[in-house]
C-alpha cells in the first residue's frame, strides 16, 4: 500500500515537472502585461501576498500601501487638473527631507566618532528633517544613549564652566599681583607724609590740654 503510494506521488510529480516549464516562473520585480486591451500592467513587488497593493503619489512620489479590495477604485482617483492620482510604478521623485539630518548614531554623522566610544549601537537613520526630530528620535529610538549624551553634555558644561572660573580667579590673582607691585614701588611717596602730620595733630591737641587747665 504504502510502496504503491509513493509510486503514485512520484508519478503524479513527474507529469508536474514536465508540464510546469511551459510556465514562466513569476518572480519578484517582474511586470507582468494584462491579458486584455484594457488591463493595467502589474509590477509583482513581492511574492508574499499581504493584501496590499503598492501605490505612488503622481506628485509627491510617496508610497501608500493600498488595500487589494480599493485598488480599482484608488486607480481612478484623480488630481484637481485630471491627471491620475496613483500610479503603480515608482515615479522616483526625490521627497523634500528639509535639513536632511541624520541620527547622531548614524556613523554618516559627523559627530559619530564622539558616539563610538560609548558602546551603542549605529542607527541608520537619516533625512532627518529638522532638530527637533532628530532629538525626538533619539529620544524615542534611544532612550539609554539619549540620557548618556545629556549626562556627557552636562558634564562639559560643567568643565567648560570650571575653566572659565579658574581663568577668572587667575586674572584676578594677576590683577592684584600687578596692583600690589605698585603699591609696594612707590612707599615714600605715600606712606611717608601722613605720620608727621598725624604727630603734629596730636601735638596740637595735647598743647591746648596742657595749657587749658594751666592757664
Ligand atoms: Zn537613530
Amino acid at each position: 500500500m504504502a510502496a504503491s503510494d509513493t509510486q503514485a506521488r512520484t508519478s503524479w510529480e513527474t507529469l508536474i515537472g514536465q508540464t510546469a516549464p511551459a510556465l514562466a516562473p513569476i518572480r519578484e520585480g517582474a511586470i507582468l502585461s494584462g491579458q486584455g486591451a484594457d488591463d493595467v500592467p502589474v509590477r509583482v513587488s513581492s511574492l508574499e501576498y499581504k493584501g496590499y497593493i503598492e501605490m505612488w503619489d503622481t506628485r509627491t512620489g510617496a508610497l501608500n500601501l493600498c488595500p487589494q479590495w480599493f485598488w480599482w477604485q484608488a486607480a481612478k482617483l484623480q488630481q484637481a487638473d485630471g491627471t491620475l492620482m496613483y500610479t503603480r510604478t515608482n515615479p522616483h521623485i526625490a521627497p523634500n527631507y528639509g535639513e536632511d539630518l541624520v541620527c547622531p548614531l548614524n556613523p554618516l554623522a559627523p559627530s559619530y566618532a564622539d558616539i563610538a566610544g560609548m558602546g551603542f549601537k549605529p542607527c541608520r537613520k537619516r533625512h532627518i528633517p529638522n532638530q527637533a526630530a532628530v532629538e525626538a528620535h533619539v529620544l524615542h529610538s534611544h532612550g539609554r544613549a539619549h540620557t548618556a549624551m545629556a549626562t556627557r553634555r552636562s558634564e562639559q558644561h560643567r568643565a567648560e564652566d570650571r575653566a572659565l572660573q579658574v581663568e577668572a580667579v587667575r586674572s584676578q590673582q594677576e590683577f592684584m599681583r600687578v596692583l600690589m607691585a605698585q603699591i609696594v614701588g612707590a612707599p615714600a611717596q605715600a606712606a611717608g607724609p601722613p605720620p608727621p602730620k598725624r604727630s603734629h595733630q596730636r601735638g596740637g591737641n595735647s598743647r591746648p590740654r596742657e595749657s587749658g587747665p594751666g592757664g
